[in-house]
């Protein structure tokens, strides 16, 4: 990551439009930032981290993997902190062995990569090879633009563009609804992911993509398919992280605030949301869209037998 205050002092930043402004505020690149990152997450973040880490509207996780990724912090340096704390206090050691789990993903990708160089493009299953993608560059756009309809897919989008970074929950159900709603490949979701993360990082990413797609090295099945609206019901229960990242629908009541185009019009009315308009309307069906995701893979499963 470029040291922002370099480039202003050498005055090479651009200043309109600041594209960059989000990710300045959301970070501090180098060492010093990583380490007070870990400080700060042991300190304030680890308890409650196990159940605190599937929720995208609270500060919940360690936000290390940029620091991780570049080198600023060893998952050795992240282990020993976090292991010593859940050692010295047993009320953390279940959250502490929650957070070295994840440690333990990012050391499993990393072996998948060393030994699978081409991780990033082709599944791990090679069936998936024949998968009948479809090919949509309007559904593409609109998903990277987070202008899908859903709001919860949408507000993790626009965190990624805004800061950098998403949430991992909401990663997943993101890419579960470009791989399993919109019928595109895991592929062009993680060059997007690749593009635009401050963390990208070629084994977390390409090993993530291929296990919401269910061609990885791991059970997760491709007909586990999640549904946008209940994710975010669930997960973010009052809908403020979908009210923060998208805006226009920052007036409208809880029990809409996943769902939109189910709300009565005086409701939007109310809320000020014109759907079409302010905000659009679900590109997809995912009550359709599901069964065709399954149908898409009994193909599969036919050419195999
Ligand atoms: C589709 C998709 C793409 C992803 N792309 C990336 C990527 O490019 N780079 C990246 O670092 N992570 C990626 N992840 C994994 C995960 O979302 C991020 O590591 C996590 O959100 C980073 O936030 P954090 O540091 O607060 O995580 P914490 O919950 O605090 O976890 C601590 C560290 O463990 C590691 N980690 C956590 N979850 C995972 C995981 N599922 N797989 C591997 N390592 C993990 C990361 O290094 C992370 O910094 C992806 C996940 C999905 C579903």
């Amino acid at each position: 990551m470029p040291h922002g205050l370099e480039l202003a002092a050498l005055d090479l930043l651009p200043t309109r439009p600041d594209w960059a402004g989000g990710l300045r505020q959301a970070w501090q690149p180098g060492e010093d930032g990583a380490r007070q990152r870990l400080a700060a997450f042991v300190r304030r973040g680890l308890k409650g981290y196990g159940a605190g880490r599937d929720r995208p509207d609270r500060a919940g996780t360690s936000m290390l993997s940029p620091h991780l990724h570049f080198g600023e912090i060893s998952p050795g340096t992240a282990w020993t902190a976090v292991d010593g704390a859940g050692a010295a206090d047993p009320a953390l050691a279940a959250d502490a062995e929650a957070y070295l789990r994840e440690l333990g993903w990012r050391e499993f990708s990393y072996q998948l990569l060393f030994h699978h160089d081409d991780l990033a493009d082709a599944a791990l299953r090679p069936e998936y090879g024949a998968f009948p993608w479809r090919d949509d560059p309007a559904g593409l756009a609109a998903w990277q633009r987070g202008r899908t309809g859903y709001p919860i897919v949408d507000a993790g989008m626009r965190q990624l563009w805004q800061t950098g970074w998403m949430h991992n929950r909401v990663r997943m159900v993101a890419a579960s609804f470009l791989i399993k709603d919109l019928l595109l490949p895991w592929q062009a979701g993680e060059r997007w992911f690749w593009d635009t993360l401050v963390d990208a990082d070629l084994a977390n990413n390409a090993a993530s993509w291929q296990w919401v797609a269910g061609c990885g090295a791991d059970a997760a099945p491709f007909f586990r398919i999640f549904n946008p609206v209940l994710q975010g019901q669930k997960f973010d229960p009052d809908g403020s992280y979908v009210r923060r990242f998208v805006p226009e629908l920052a007036r409208l009541p809880d029990r809409w605030v996943h769902q939109p185009w189910a709300a009565p019009s005086a409701v939007l009315a109310d809320a000020g949301v014109r759907l079409g308009q302010d905000y659009p309307r679900p590109i997809v069906d995912h009550a359709a869209a599901r069964p065709r995701a399954l149908a898409a893979l009994a193909t599969l499963k036919e050419t195999a037998s």
